[in-house]
């Protein structure tokens, strides 16, 4: 049977969709068990929530972004020589199995929207235009990071796992001077949320209705370049060839030209909807649902029509 051994660097009292998704993943693929760089008691309860048996963790609790994590993946893989090691993809996740594959001498897939137990993961290139079957050559386990919003999250309940604590030969040369939290938003990732409302120029600067929009559907703020450049919010919401890409089930467009650089972030969500008053806006080319009309009196609509559900 393939050994699956999923990498979170963190879990805290409930699984984060992604997760759920990565576990639903695994269990397909055969015999998953869990390295997660820390773990409060709840956290192995949220797992049992989600059917996971087997638990490794640190003799300590180590945080993201530790190059320490890579060193407990290879103390885990060291532990249960496993097929595949999987993960989230996220930066933090990225750079730590990155560090680990180095170590293990082993292929990596980044960014994977699927893997097999035979070493071969599937990844969306050119902005979603092409997909690509990757085959490792090395001999080692696969590492792969899953792409969120590409499997179905199961909940098969377990008994709470016992924690197995391994001993973790820290190789890294790199120490973290100082970390800084970002103050949490109250919504959902923008890499993980199963709806993002995207807004661009066409806002003009005011968030209200879009902000108001995102509240009512539980989504993710998402930007084009120009709202990021003129400041409107951080750039890390921008979306795009330069920004981060995204792939909801419900991406929302509010504003937003659909230029080549902005569809190259967002082309594989699952349904997009698309709010412009220019008809001949590019975006209406890859939209499912389109709206011709000024946002202004669009947006206050569907407000106030979820509002009343
Ligand atoms: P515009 O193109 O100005 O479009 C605004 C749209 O809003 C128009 O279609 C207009 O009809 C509509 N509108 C205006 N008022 C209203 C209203 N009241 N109601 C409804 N609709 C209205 N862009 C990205 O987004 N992400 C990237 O990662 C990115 N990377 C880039 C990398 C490179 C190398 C380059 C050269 C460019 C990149 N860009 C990127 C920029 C990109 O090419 C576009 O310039 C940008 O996406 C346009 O942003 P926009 O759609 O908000 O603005």
């Amino acid at each position: 049977m393939t050994q699956v051994l999923v990498f979170f660097d963190r879990v805290v009292d409930h699984l984060t969709p992604a997760q759920a998704e990565l576990l639903t993943h695994a269990d397909a693929l055969g015999e998953a068990v869990v390295v997660a760089g820390s773990l409060p008691p709840a956290g192995a309860e949220a797992l049992a929530v989600h059917g996971v048996t087997g638990v490794l963790t640190g003799a300590d609790s180590i945080y993201a972004p530790d190059p320490a994590l890579a060193d407990l993946v290879v103390a885990a893989a060291a532990e249960l020589d496993p097929d595949l090691i999987l993960g989230p993809d996220t930066p933090d996740t990225v750079d730590a199995l990155s560090r680990a594959a180095v170590a293990l001498d082993a292929g990596l897939i980044t960014g994977a929207n699927g893997v097999t137990g035979s070493g071969s993961g599937t990844k969306s290139v050119l902005a979603g235009s092409w997909r690509t079957t990757a085959q490792i050559s090395e001999d080692g386990p696969l590492l792969a990071t899953l792409r969120p919003n590409t499997a179905s999250q199961q909940a098969i309940a377990a008994e709470v796992p016992e924690v197995v604590a391994l001993e973790v030969a820290a190789s890294s040369a790199v120490e973290i001077l100082e970390e800084t939290e970002l103050p949490p938003s109250g919504r959902p990732d923008l890499t993980e949320a199963s709806t993002v409302v995207a807004f661009g120029r066409g806002v003009e600067g005011d968030l209200r209705l879009v902000e108001q929009l995102a509240e009512e559907l539980g989504a993710a703020l998402g930007a084009s370049r120009v709202a990021t450049d003129a400041g409107w919010i951080d750039h890390s919401a921008q979306v795009g060839q330069t920004g981060v890409t995204v792939s909801p089930q419900l991406y929302i467009s509010v504003g937003i030209s659909g230029a080549v650089h902005q569809r190259a972030g967002m082309q594989t969500s699952g349904t997009i909807v698309a709010i412009n008053k220019d008809e001949d806006a590019p975006v209406f080319e890859i939209a499912d649902f389109g709206v011709v009309g000024d946002l202004n009196d669009v947006l206050p609509q569907m407000i106030d029509e979820l509002r009343r559900r």
